[in-house]
């Protein structure tokens, strides 16, 4: 496993990155700028964590992220974040996020918790519109703790995250020597570990025949990658073809692939933050 290549927690970067392809894709402007200033949340929260934690958070005990949750921390900023999403988000994610500051510390304490301990795929307990708050939330969090672990060692088999058993939101692929090495990213912490090309990782199908990959004229850059087996997908990102894509931003502005993978039957394995 190589760490060195796998990408670097930049919340500047995705905010530039947002910016410019919400003007280069105009049906995805809406999207993109919530998410930037959901983005600018969360790159002031990810900043203020060392203050408020010490250097360095202690590393979970075996690796699980979701042993720990540093209470105080998260509340202190929370409320923050709730007031960003009342003035910026549409009409009833906006009235969830009054509502949840109106019942105050205990209700978001309890919230927080059970998230973070249900993890991303068994939150069914969950409505929507509270997983994106605590989804959207607790991403800086999840990344400065994973940032301060020790990279996992894994055989390029393993389906889930090795932090925090979310399923994969993304592959990226990364320029290695005349190709690219496929790696995960996590849903919920965006741990990357590395992955085989030719295997769903969804269902652990290894047939090329049963693997074909589509790519879009409007987006070269973004394999959709699909298993006639189980019928579910994986967008990677493909940074030998666009060294400058953010891979979390660029799966946002992706809509058509969205509809398009709902007309021809397969599903994601797992959806972004914002259902695109
Ligand atoms: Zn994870
Ligand atoms: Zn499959």
């Amino acid at each position: 496993m190589s760490f060195l290549a796998t990408g670097k927690v930049n919340y500047p970067a995705r905010i530039k990155r947002a910016e410019l392809l919400s003007a280069r894709h105009p049906f995805a402007a809406k999207i993109l700028d919530f998410y930037a200033h959901v983005a600018r949340f969360q790159k002031d929260f990810y900043e203020q964590l060392p203050k408020h934690w010490g250097k360095q958070p202690i590393a979970p005990p075996d690796g699980d992220l979701r042993a720990e949750l540093n209470l105080p921390v998260v509340l202190n900023s929370f409320g923050a974040f709730l007031s960003l999403i009342e003035s910026n988000a549409p009409g009833p994610l906006a009235a969830r996020a009054r509502q949840l500051r109106m019942q105050g510390e205990t209700r978001c304490a309890q919230l927080l918790t059970e998230y973070w301990k249900a993890g991303l795929l068994e939150s069914s307990s969950v409505d929507q519109l509270d997983e994106f708050l605590a989804r959207a939330f607790f991403q800086p969090y999840g990344e400065f703790i994973v940032a301060a672990m020790l990279p996992p060692v894994l055989p390029m088999t393993v389906c889930r995250c090795p932090r925090c058993n979310a399923l994969p939101l993304l592959g990226v692929l990364r320029p290695e020597g005349d190709g690219g090495k496929r790696f995960l990213q996590c849903a919920f912490c965006s741990q990357e570990w590395e992955f085989r090309r030719i295997l769903c990782a969804h269902c652990g199908e290894e047939k090329e025949s049963q693997l074909p990959v589509y790519v879009a004229e409007a987006f070269p850059h973004i394999r959709v990658e699909c298993c006639d087996t189980c019928k579910r997908y994986l967008r990677t990102i493909d940074l030998t073809r666009d060294g400058n894509a953010i891979p979390i931003v660029d799966d946002l502005a992706a809509i058509p692939l969205h509809l398009w993978a709902d007309e021809n039957g397969y599903k994601r394995i797992q959806d972004n933050l914002l259902g695109t």
